[in-house]
C-alpha cells in the first residue's frame, strides 16, 4: 500500500533521511521507533508534503500513486492523513467548521457531493461521544486553549470523519495521561480496517501496548536499521537504542 524506496531528504541543505526504504501492506499497522533526532517527524512531514523538505533521491507511492509530485491537498485527497506531534491551533475557526470544510473539500476533489449539515452533525455527534468529546468543545476555535489530550482526541475525531486510506500518527502519545492515552488508542484501533494502513511513530513503547503493530521498524540516523514483530518494543524498552546506533554508523 505505502511503498517507500531509498528516500533521501534534506532540510536547509542538511541531509536528514539517508536512503529510507519501507513497505506497509494494506490493512497493516507498522510502527516507527527511534531516538530523538533520528528523522521520524521528517519522514511524516515529507510524506505529507510540507515545504522545505527537499527530496533528493528515492520514491514514495500510495496504492501505486506517486505521492511526492503531488501538492499537500492532493495528497490528502489521495487519502493520506498526518496527525501532527503538535496539532495546530486555528484561532477564529470553530472546530466543527474546520472539519466540515476539510471533509467537503476532499469530497469535492473526489467528485462527490457535499455532506449535508444534518448528516454531518449526526455523524460527528456519534464519533465525538465515543471519544468523550463534548459537542460544546467543537464550537470553540480549533485546538485554541485545548489541553494536550483534547487536541489528540480532536485529531482522532478528524481521522474518524475524514476516513483517510492511510494514517500517519506522529508521537500521538506525547502529552497524554493514561486515561487520554486509552481513549485515543481505542479511537485509533477502531480505525483499523482491511483497506486502511497506518504508520505509528513513537519514541516510547507504551503507546504500542495499546495499539499493537504488525511490524516495528527502528529508525536511526535517517535509515531503517532493524525491523521485527511487536515484541521488539519490549526489547527496546529494556535495552534502549544504543545497540542500534553502531549499525547506523
Ligand atoms: P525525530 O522526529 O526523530 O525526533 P526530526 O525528524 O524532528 O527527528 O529531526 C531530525 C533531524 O533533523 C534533527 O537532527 C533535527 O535537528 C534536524 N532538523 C529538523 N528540522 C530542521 C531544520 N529546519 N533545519 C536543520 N535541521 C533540522
Ligand atoms: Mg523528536
Ligand atoms: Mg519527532
Amino acid at each position: 500500500m505505502l511503498n517507500i524506496e531509498n528516500l533521501t531528504v534534506s532540510v536547509d541543505d542538511k541531509t536528514i533521511l539517508k536512503g529510507l526504504t519501507l513497505d506497509v501492506p494494506t490493512g497493516e499497522v507498522h510502527a516507527i521507533m527511534g531516538p530523538n533526532g533520528a528523522g521520524k517527524s521528517t519522514l511524516g512531514y515529507t510524506l505529507a508534503g510540507r515545504s522545505n523538505y527537499e527530496v533528493t533521491a528515492g520514491s514514495a507511492t500510495l496504492n501505486g500513486e506517486d505521492l511526492l509530485d503531488k501538492d499537500v491537498h492532493e495528497r490528502a485527497a489521495a487519502g493520506l492523513y498526518l496527525s501532527f506531534q503538535y496539532p495546530l491551533e486555528i484561532p477564529g475557526v470553530p472546530a466543527l467548521t474546520f472539519i466540515r470544510t476539510a471533509l467537503n473539500a476532499q469530497r469535492k476533489l473526489r467528485g462527490e457531493d457535499e455532506m449535508s449539515a444534518p448528516e454531518f452533525l449526526k455523524t460527528t455527534r456519534e464519533v465525538a461521544k465515543s471519544l468523550k468529546i463534548d459537542m460544546d468543545m467543537l464550537k470553540r476555535p480549533l485546538n485554541v486553549g485545548f489541553s494536550g489530550g483534547e487536541k489528540k482526541r480532536m485529531e482522532v475525531l478528524q481521522m474518524a470523519l475524514l476516513k483517510p486510506k492511510f494514517l500517519i500518527l506522529d508521537e500521538t502519545d506525547s502529552g497524554l495521561d493514561i486515561d487520554a492515552l486509552k481513549v485515543v488508542s481505542e479511537g485509533v484501533n477502531a480505525l483499523r480496517a482491511p483497506d486502511r494502513g497506518m504508520l505509528v511513530i513513537t519514541h516510547y513503547q507504551r503507546l504500542l501496548d495499546h495499539i499493537t503493530p504488525d511490524r516495528i521498524h527502528i529508525l536511526v540516523d535517517g535509515r531503517i536499521v532493524h525491523s521485527g514483530g511487536p515484541e521488539l518494543a519490549h526489547e527496546l524498552e529494556a535495552n534502549g537504542y544504543d545497540q542500534y546506533l553502531g549499525e547506523a554508523a
